[in-house]
């Protein structure tokens, strides 16, 4: 029987596990951590009873996911909730910009606007699924939805800074802006336009919804299909070098590409340890969990009933501090991604107590205190929000790093996504996911189509894997 070694169980390398285990392959998976899942793990990060996401929150990649959404992982406890509004954007006007599930109440909301949030978004949303399916692989490959993709490739090129002046009003231009933020690069170079569309056409097509229970629950049920398939999940083995690995005819790699060189080392062929060593990371996170007393006091009608909230200013504020990020330079209004996750799924919550999320856009290795900053934002949209913080929890871009090797520097991206990384990762080469070494494949978000737990990186590099048997 084929036999395959994961080392790490984040969703990329359960969903490469799986579908070795789908394919007949004995899956073994090495995890360092005490607890599997990676940066969709979950817990009480403040107070018993409040369960918060340590990383990712918000999935329209997990439902909308071209492998995971083949899987009947809800047999296994996964179930999405969805708030009322996927995501707002407050002004310190005391409005916000209010993106919908429906296109249809997003464009009335956005008023002036609405007609080109239409005109920019509505045709990707409308063929959301063929553009999952070409962008969700390596970009050398046979494309078969011509159309999408020429829808996109022209919005998608220039820099996001550009696509924004489309929007005549404050709000247009902040809902495009915040979205175009997740690209966690500075918005003033070509291609930066593109995440922040597939963002927004996501939404469009599937929600931001939150797994019930916490993020955790996409991996706890990746890992419980992998067992029945026959599986198997060590954790608390880390694996530093090739005397870690036991025997095996595959092994998927879900770590960044310096944690590759670090277990080969020499095995590599020369120029493939210079492609990983070259590796550009990304800039850091600086997260705060919050214990609130009720809910976050927003002056913005809507914002209050949101799951996802970008936090920073108009769009010009946006742009401003992901440059300085980029720079090394730490933004005294860092750009926030604020999670209400319990709107969605209230058994987050205990009583009258809310998880609230949040986490900043902070330089590489960022070795400062964000709480501050963090906090602050929050109340300048939100008077009074300081006087309903119960406890806090917080964790640093050194905190990051230090609970998932993959987090270097506090980047939980998996890499930069300034340039032509952002689709040749984590080098340019017809098989991104070869090493280099047979049967030693990368299948973390360090390769295509990058971060977000959507498994589609472990997906391609087994399928790769199992091409090449
Ligand atoms: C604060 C934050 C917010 C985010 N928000 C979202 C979001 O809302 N939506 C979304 O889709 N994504 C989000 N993400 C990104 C998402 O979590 C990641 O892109 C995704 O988890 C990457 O999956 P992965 O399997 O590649 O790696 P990871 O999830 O990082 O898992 C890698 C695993 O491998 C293990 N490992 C690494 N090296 C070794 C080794 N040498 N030996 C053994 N084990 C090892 C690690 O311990 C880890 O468990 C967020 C991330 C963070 C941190």
């Amino acid at each position: 029987m084929t036999t395959a070694v994961v080392v790490g169980s984040g969703p990329n390398g359960l969903a490469g596990a799986v579908h070795l285990a789908r394919s007949g392959v004995a899956v073994t998976v090495l995890e360092a951590a005490d607890t599997i899942g990676g940066g969709t793990r979950s817990g009480e990060l403040t107070l018993p009873g409040l369960t918060h996401d340590h990383c990712s929150a918000f999935h329209p990649l997990g439902v909308g996911s071209p492998f995971l959404s083949r899987l009947d992982l809800a047999r296994y406890g996964l179930q999405w909730d969805h708030a009322p509004i996927d995501c707002a954007h407050p002004l310190d006007d005391g409005t916000a910009a209010l993106i919908h599930r429906s296109i249809d109440t997003t464009v009335e909301g956005l008023g002036r606007d609405g007609p080109r949030w239409r005109a920019l978004v509505g045709p990707l949303a409308a063929r959301f699924d063929d553009l999952a399916t070409e962008v969700m692989q390596p970009i050398v490959h046979l494309p078969r939805h011509l159309l999408a993709l020429a829808t996109l490739g022209p919005r998608a090129l220039p820099p996001a800074t550009i696509t924004a002046r489309l929007f005549a009003t404050p709000q247009g231009r902040a809902a495009f802006a915040g979205a175009a933020a997740h690209a966690y690069t500075r918005l003033d170079r070509p291609l930066t336009s593109a995440v922040g569309l597939m963002l927004a056409a996501s939404g469009h097509r599937f929600g931001w919804p939150v797994a019930r229970g916490g993020s955790a629950a996409i991996t706890s049920a990746l890992a419980a299909m992998l067992v029945d398939l026959g599986g198997t999940i060590e954790t608390g083995h880390r694996v530093t070098s090739t005397a870690d690995l036991p025997p095996s005819d595959i092994v998927l790699l879900d770590t960044s590409p310096q944690v590759a060189v670090d277990i080969y080392g020499d095995a590599l062929p020369r120029r493939v340890q210079r492609a990983y060593r070259r590796f550009r990371r990304a800039p850091g996170a600086f997260k705060v969990d919050y214990a609130i007393e009720g809910t976050v006091p927003w002056t913005a009608p809507g914002v209050a009933s949101a799951g996802t909230v970008h936090v920073c200013g108009d769009a010009d504020e946006v742009f401003a501090a992901e440059r300085q990020v980029a720079r090394g330079e730490m933004p005294d209004r860092p750009f926030l991604i604020v999670g209400q996750q319990y709107v969605a799924d209230p058994s987050r919550s205990h009583g009258e107590l809310n998880p609230l999320y949040a986490y900043a856009h902070v330089p590489h290795g960022f070795s400062g205190d964000a709480t501050e900053a963090i906090t602050a934002q929050i109340e300048r949209f939100a008077p009074g929000f300081r006087s309903r913080i119960r406890t806090t929890s917080v964790t640093s871009t050194a905190d990051f790093a230090s609970g998932n090797p993959n987090y270097a520097g506090g980047d939980v991206i998996g890499g930069s996504n300034g340039g032509l990384q952002v689709v040749f990762r984590p080098r340019p080469a017809i098989d991104p996911y070869a090493t280099g070494i047979e049967g030693v494949y990368l299948c973390s978000a360090s390769t295509p189509p990058g971060a977000g737990a959507h498994g589609m990186g472990g997906f391609n590099a087994a399928t790769s894997a199992l091409r090449h048997l």
